[in-house]
């Protein structure tokens, strides 16, 4: 099963990708991660990346098209979920193209939906394990004391200016491709409110896994 999970930055979508991973079996394939993972080792890409990234903004598509069709390769087209490719309609075409050779379509997009301020809250008060990766919030999921200091960081583009500007550019760039998907009757809307086992429960009554 192929399955792209989309909604705006803070919706959940990395949270729900991980839980579909550790419990159902999917490859979780996030650009924002592999960016990430380029950014600490400092390649040309992650050096390239990090100036948009920083301040919230797309990085141009021939970043992430790379890095999304490697991972789709190595897990061999078969059970991944997608967490936050494709952004623009442009990256929804390159994903079809490249599945499409391989007979592979995407079975489902799921639209996680949560009021804007709610992602606000969420983002604001995200902090992530730079070391791992892991995410918190600091309400709801705080991160562990016993871990060395500095570890625990809050991510330069969940800072309030950055917030603001990756809102933006979700409206204008990235939610044209949820008409995209609708028109093609793949679009699934789930409630995104709730605790985190409450929304994978329904995602996964979307995709029909039975509830644990
Ligand atoms: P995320 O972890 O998904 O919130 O992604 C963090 C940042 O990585 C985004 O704000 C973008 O700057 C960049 N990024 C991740 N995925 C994409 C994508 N598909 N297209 C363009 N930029 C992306």
């Amino acid at each position: 099963m192929r399955v792209v999970l989309f909604g705006p930055p803070g919706v959940g979508k990395g949270s729900q990708a991980q839980f579909l991973s550790e419990r159902e079996g999917f490859t979780h394939i996030s650009t924002g991660i592999l960016l990430r993972r380029e950014m600490r080792n400092s390649s040309e890409l992650g050096k390239n990346a990090r100036v948009y990234i920083e301040a919230g903004k797309l990085v141009p598509g021939i970043f992430v098209r790379n890095l999304a069709e490697d991972a789709i390769s190595k897990c061999n087209f078969k059970k991944f979920v997608l967490d936050g490719y494709p952004r623009t309609i442009e990256q929804a075409k390159w994903l079809y193209d490249f599945l499409d050779q391989k007979e592979a379509a995407i079975d489902t997009v799921l639209s996680l939906v949560v009021p804007d301020e709610v992602i606000i809250d969420r983002l604001s008060k995200r902090r992530v394990n730079k070391v791992t990766g892991e995410n918190y919030h600091l309400d709801f999921k705080p991160p562990p004391e016993d871990l060395e200091p500095g570890v625990i960081i809050q991510r330069k583009d969940d800072k309030p200016e950055a917030i603001k500007h990756r809102l933006e550019i979700y409206q204008a760039e990235t939610s044209p491709v949820q008409n995209y998907y609708r028109k093609q009757h793949m679009l699934q809307e789930v409630d995104g409110t709730g605790t985190f086992e409450e929304v994978f429960d329904r995602i996964r009554t979307e995709i029909g896994i039975s509830p644990a």
